[in-house]
C-alpha cells in the first residue's frame, strides 16, 4: 500500500479562504471586522518568525491584527495590564501571549490573565475544562487542526481505535478529549506507556505528538490506518553542511507503505495551526456579538 499524503498547507488554504468569505460577510452584513491581539516579550528569533506569519495571515483574512512587542525585561505587572486592557477591548476579540516568555514570566498565570472568552490558544485552564466537559468553549489550536484533518480524511469516526501519543496540556490532552467526542476508543500513551508500539498496533488512527525523530516505525502502524504526525524535530542535514532538516515523530518513508493515509513534516499538521487560531478568533467574535457561528471551523 502506498498512504495518500495529507496535503495541509492546501486544507489550511481552503479553511483560510472559508473564513475570509466570513470576514467579509460579518464587515458587510454587521459592521464588524474581528480583531486578534498578539504579544510578544523579548527577542526570541524563533517566535518573531511566528508572530510575523500569525500577522501576515490575520491581514490577509480580512482581520484587524494588534500587535505587542515587549522588551524582555518586562515586569508581570505591565504584562497583565496590557492584557487587561485588550480583555476590555471591544475591537479584540482574540489574545494570545507567544510563549516561551522570559524566566521571570510565569506562562500559566499569564493565559489565566487572559479573558476565556479570548483565550484563542485555548489555553486556560477555563477553556480546558469545557472540552473535557464537553461544553462549548475555545479548543487548543494544534489538536483542532489535527481533528479537521481527520474530519475530512475519514468523516464519521466512531467507534475508531484512536491512540494519542504525548499527554501535554498543549496537545496529547485536548487531543485525546476531541477523539473523545468524535466516538473513538481513546488510548493517550506516553514515555511510561508499556510496549508501546503494540498499543499503536491496534489503532485505526495515530496522533504522535512527542518530539522524538521518526520514533514511530512501520511496524507500529496497522495497515490502512490514518497517522497524523504532530511532532518537529530540526537535525543538522545530513547532506547539506550547516542547515538543518525538520522531522516528524514517524519514520514517513517506512510508515507510508503501511499506512492508508499520513501527514508529512513538513506540510501536513504545521500549516493548520495558525489557520485554527484564526478559525478560534472568528468563532470568539461571533460569540461575543450573538452572531451564528460558521460551521465546520470549531467543534
Ligand atoms: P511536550 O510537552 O514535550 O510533550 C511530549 C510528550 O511526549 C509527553 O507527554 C511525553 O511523555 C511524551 N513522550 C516523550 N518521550 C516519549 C516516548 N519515548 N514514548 C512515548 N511518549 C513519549 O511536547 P508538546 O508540546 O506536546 O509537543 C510535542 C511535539 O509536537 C513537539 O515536537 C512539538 O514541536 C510538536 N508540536 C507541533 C505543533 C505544530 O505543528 N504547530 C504544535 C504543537 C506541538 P511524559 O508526559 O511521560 O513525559
Amino acid at each position: 500500500m502506498s498512504a495518500d499524503i495529507i496535503d495541509g498547507k492546501a486544507f489550511s488554504a481552503s479553511v483560510r479562504a472559508q473564513i475570509s468569505e466570513h470576514v467579509e460577510r460579518l464587515k458587510a452584513d454587521h459592521g464588524i471586522t474581528p480583531g486578534l491581539a498578539v504579544i510578544l516579550v523579548g527577542e526570541d528569533p524563533a517566535s518573531e518568525v511566528y508572530v510575523a506569519a500569525k500577522h501576515k495571515q490575520t491581514v490577509e483574512v480580512g482581520m484587524a491584527s494588534f500587535d505587542h512587542k515587549l522588551p524582555a525585561d518586562t515586569p508581570e505587572e505591565e504584562l497583565f495590564a496590557l492584557i487587561d486592557q485588550l480583555n476590555a477591548d471591544p475591537t479584540v476579540h482574540g489574545i494570545l501571549c507567544q510563549f516561551p516568555v522570559p524566566d521571570h514570566l510565569n506562562e500559566r498565570a499569564v493565559v489565566a490573565r487572559i479573558d476565556p472568552a479570548k483565550d484563542v490558544d485555548g489555553l486556560s485552564v477555563v477553556n480546558a475544562g469545557l472540552l473535557a466537559s464537553g461544553e462549548t468553549g475555545l479548543v487548543s489550536c494544534t489538536p483542532l487542526g489535527c481533528l479537521m484533518l481527520l474530519r475530512d480524511r475519514l468523516g464519521n469516526m466512531s467507534g475508531k481505535e484512536a491512540v494519542v501519543i504525548g499527554r501535554s496540556n498543549l496537545f496529547g490532552k485536548p487531543m485525546g478529549q476531541l477523539l473523545l467526542q468524535e466516538n473513538c476508543t481513546v488510548t493517550i500513551s506516553h514515555s511510561r506507556t508499556a510496549d508501546l508500539p503494540e498499543v499503536c498496533r491496534r489503532a485505526d488512527i495515530v496522533v504522535a505528538a512527542v518530539g522524538r525523530a521518526e520514533m514511530v516505525k512501520q511496524d507500529w502502524i496497522k495497515p490502512g490506518a490514518t497517522v497524523i504526525d504532530v511532532g518537529i524535530t530540526r537535525i543538522p542535514h545530513p547532506e547539506k553542511p550547516g542547515k538543518s532538516k525538520l522531522f516528524g515523530d514517524v519514520a514517513f518513508a517506512e510508515a507510508s507503505e503501511v499506512a492508508s493515509s499520513i501527514t508529512p513534516v513538513p506540510g501536513g499538521v504545521g500549516p493548520m495551526t495558525i489557520a485554527c487560531l484564526l478559525a478560534n478568533t472568528l468563532t470568539a467574535c461571533c460569540r461575543a456579538h450573538s452572531i451564528e457561528e460558521p460551521e465546520g471551523l470549531t467543534v
